[in-house]
């Protein structure tokens, strides 16, 4: 008997990561994300599960991004009480995530109910309950060990270099064996290690964000993120760094921890704005297992990575508005990344319109998202709706992507390569992963699928 695969999520987009397997029985997911981009449709789409979460026997996690972890709590919301297996590191995050993701979600349905008190009233995706509700579900099963994840099915994960604790997942049937790629990093990122190959396996199911591209060499960053600094300190300006608090804010400020010791940059202000930003640093700081070698010899030199003289986390929302009264040149690094929430876009209203200041994007920017009508060099943009002139510089640090380029997945899947039967690639828009199909036919001559939402295989 083999398996049933059906692609639900991130299938033609990157995110809301959803895969199912049917497997004696028994129906297993590997990760329950969440979609971003329009909100409406977002909405729409997020509160539909293409099953019963009744009828899920367990989940397999890849990583704590809220794209591939964000609906766990609609599913036990929903009734789902079994195992989610996952890395250790991965669930220190979720906790965080999760969290703040429910503050978010009671937050937003608040506001629409009291400006809005005609409609019928909002009920958030999941509440703070659903998320705490998740939490004892969680099973560690840290990189290397197998695991019986019922249907006849064994897990064993690899380091994907994406994310700290982030997963890429092996799923052996008898003779039957399935590789997850979930997000794969790039060798060379700052903190967490270089992905790891992956044992060999008859089918993949691989993402494509960056099919077809090219990234700038890891190695750059510091000297790029060194060079806007100066020029917008040199011109008394403000630089606004929208950054992902998992991994990206970190990554950062490890940067600028090494720029300042090196004395290439001038010593000016630096404020971290996010209480999940800080939450999620607590969460680094306890898995040193996760880290390079670079990073652990911080720690050799009882060092903390992620904390220097003129860094200052900011928790408090009073404290985060009073940044703005301040004068004078200053670093500002706040979530989200790609501007779609959360406390940058105080930081952006406020400072978008003056010419002296950079808005520094740091990571992927989804279609429709503002953070990639930003990229694309919009002159006017809504910030809570309200139209807000761009006159600041904008640059963007690809260097410091969490994602393998085209080049660096061809790599990657290299070792598994004589035993591929075929190749899934989700998690790209349709033009990315239809270039890394080609390139994949062209350099190993192995058959590519870009599934379509909804669509099945039987293995
Ligand atoms: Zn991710």
């Amino acid at each position: 008997m083999g398996i049933k695969l059906t692609f639900h999520g991130a299938a033609g987009t990157v995110t809301g990561s959803l895969h199912e397997l049917q497997s004696n029985g028994e129906r297993i997911i590997v990760d329950c994300g969440m979609y971003q981009g329009r909100r409406k449709e977002a909405e729409r789409r997020n509160r539909v599960l293409p099953f019963p979460a009744r009828s899920i026997n367990s989940v397999v996690l890849t990583h704590a991004h809220i794209d591939h972890s964000g609906r766990l709590p609609l599913l036990v919301k929903q009734g789902y009480h079994g195992p989610i297996y996952t890395t250790p590191a991965t669930i220190d995050l979720c906790e965080s995530m999760l969290r703040d993701t429910a503050h978010i979600l009671e937050s937003d349905a608040k506001f629409v109910n009291k400006h809005h008190s005609q409609d019928e009233p909002v009920e958030p995706l999941f509440s703070m309950e659903d998320a705490e509700a998740t939490m004892p579900l969680f099973h560690a099963v840290p990189y290397h060990k197998r695991r019986d994840i019922g249907g006849g099915i064994t897990m064993e994960s690899r380091d994907a270099g994406h994310i700290l604790g982030s997963s890429s997942i092996l799923l052996t049937k008898g003779d039957l064996r399935l590789a997850f790629s979930g997000d794969v990093g790039r060798p060379g990122l700052p903190i967490i290690r270089d992905p790891e190959h992956m044992p060999e396996a008859d089918y993949l199911i691989m993402e494509s964000t960056y099919g077809g591209q090219t990234h700038p060499p890891e190695g750059e960053a510091i000297g790029r993120l060194e060079q806007v600094v100066k020029e917008t300190i040199g011109r008394g300006g403000r630089l606004i760094i929208p950054a992902f608090a998992v991994g990206r804010t970190q990554q950062i400020v490890l940067l600028l921890h090494q720029l300042i010791d090196q004395q290439r940059i001038p010593a000016v202000p630096m404020f971290v704005d996010s209480p999940l930003a800080v939450n999620v640093t607590e969460a680094f700081r306890a898995h040193p297992e996760c880290y390079d070698e670079e990073t652990r010899g911080y720690l050799t030199n009882g060092e903390d990575p992620f904390g220097f003289k003129r860094l200052i986390y900011i928790k408090d929302a009073e404290q985060s508005k009073k940044l703005n009264d301040l004068k004078g040149p200053m670093i500002i690094i706040s979530p989200s990344g790609m501007c779609e929430a959360g406390r940058v876009l105080h930081h952006l209203r406020h400072n978008a319109g003056d010419p002296k200041n950079t808005i520094l994007l740091a990571g992927y920017q989804a279609e429709n998202t503002l953070g990639r009508k930003l990229e694309e060099g919009y002159k006017t943009v809504k910030i809570f709706g309200i139209p807000t002139e761009v006159r600041a510089k904008v640059k963007c640090l690809d260097e410091l992507s969490g994602h393998a380029d085209s080049h660096e997945l061809l790599n990657w899947m290299e070792p598994m390569t004589r035993t591929l039967k075929r190749v899934f690639l989700v998690h790209g828009e349709p033009e990315r992963s239809q270039m890394l199909k080609v390139q994949i036919q062209e350099r190993y001559g192995i058959d590519t699928v870009v599934p379509e939402p909804g669509e099945m295989y039987e293995l």
